[in-house]
């Protein structure tokens, strides 16, 4: 019998009220209701997303009274960095943050030659319980708001802008939903944050759309919701396991959506979008890294609009699963490739920072 499987997180006091929460015409309304010009609520919005100003005491250009006022009603702060950790001689660097209400939660930064890509969290915790996944083995905490999702993309684009960051001045260029939770289980809020990161200033942070991902365990109706919004953004499905049987076990929500109905809806996001899919899969040694699981996982995408992440299982804290062997794994990609299938394997960055995949466990 299938667990009964709730996405709603516990009930727990609200974040406070963010501009990133509005869109523009809330956000004049806000202003309006304080007594305030009506264009002060586009001057804010043009410090927060345009200049990356999350304090209103530099926003010297609003008088005095008007700046204390509108930074109380939207712009109170929701996240404090706790610390920063990095490694890859400051390439990649993990920041652990704590929200208004002590929950915590984390977001990595990776730096690369031509991009600079943020993994955001969603949630705090993960209610998916996937059995390789640190983040799911502590269970949800709750949904992160719109505000706190896009203030982790200001603050870290902020320090990269100011040369914080090792590696000079940047911006960042992508976004994955690929930190701590599942997107798709938070769908509003999430895509509230989507619309904020890829409106143009002053809106938005004016980030392109092609380049953020948002990936999910494969939540069927919330994918098929999704293809309604008509974006361009990149959905990966963290798909693990070609058969029902083994993933049934790797990803419990499959006892719910079957693997045929979750590709089924990826690839009609393929098809509205034009965008490649990314099928995720972790290589766990002896679990799904057998000849015959790869010939299976090339038969179900041949000819289909996807691509192959090959994922080196990450080492979470008393899992007695391990990654594969360097054999088995060229093998893995030898049989996607013979059946025309694009395939990469995503390096294992951050892992002695506990900041690869899966490892995000936000300890204090
Ligand atoms: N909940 C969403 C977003 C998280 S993305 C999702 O599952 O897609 C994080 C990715 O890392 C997912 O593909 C997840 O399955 C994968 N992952 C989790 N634990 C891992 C581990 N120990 N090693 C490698 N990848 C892992």
């Amino acid at each position: 019998m299938p667990t009964e499987l709730t996405f709603t997180a516990p009930r727990r006091a609200k974040p406070p009220r963010h501009l990133a929460d509005l869109d523009a015409a809330e956000r004049a309304e806000v202003v309006s209701e304080l007594g305030e010009r009506p264009f002060r609520a586009k001057q804010l919005a043009r410090h927060y997303f345009g200049r990356l100003e999350r304090d209103t005491e530099r926003m010297t250009d609003l008088p005095g009274a008007t700046r204390e006022a509108l930074g109380a009603a939207l712009l109170p702060e929701l996240l404090t960095s706790v610390r920063h950790i990095a490694c890859d001689d400051g390439q990649t660097r993990k920041t652990l943050w704590r929200a208004f209400d002590g929950v915590l939660f984390e977001s990595v930064l990776m730096r690369y030659p031509d991009r600079n890509t943020l993994c955001v969290s969603s949630q705090a915790g993960c209610g998916m319980n996937c059995p390789f996944c640190a983040t799911g083995q502590a269970g949800l905490t709750r949904n992160l708001s719109t505000g706190e999702i896009v203030d982790q993309v200001v603050a870290v684009a902020r320090d990269l802008e100011r040369g914080e960051v090792a590696g000079g001045p940047g911006r960042i260029s992508n976004i994955v939903f690929m930190g701590m939770g599942e997107p798709l289980a938070n769908y509003r809020r999430v895509l509230q944050a989507v619309r904020r990161i890829t409106d143009p200033v002053p809106d938005g942070l004016g980030i392109s759309q092609r380049g953020v991902t948002v990936s999910t365990v494969g939540l069927v109706p919330a994918i098929n919701r999704m293809i309604e919004e008509r974006l361009k953004v990149r959905l990966a499905v963290s798909l693990h396991a070609p058969d029902d049987e083994l993933r049934d076990e790797l990803v419990p929500v499959n006892t719910r959506w079957k693997v045929a109905e979750v590709l089924d809806a990826a690839w009609r996001y393929a098809g509205e979008t034009g965008r490649r899919v990314s099928i995720e899969y972790a290589l766990i040694r002896d679990i799904n890294d057998q000849a015959w699981r790869a010939d299976l996982l090339g038969r179900l995408l041949a000819g289909r609009l996807a691509h192959v992440n090959l994922i080196p299982l990450n080492p979470t804290p008393g899992s007695k699963w391990t990654a594969s062997r360097p054999e088995d794994e060229r093998e893995f990609v030898r049989r996607l490739e013979s059946h025309g299938v694009p395939v990469t394997v995503r390096d294992t960055r951050g892992q002695e920072i506990d900041g690869a995949c899966g490892q995000l466990a936000a300890r204090a």
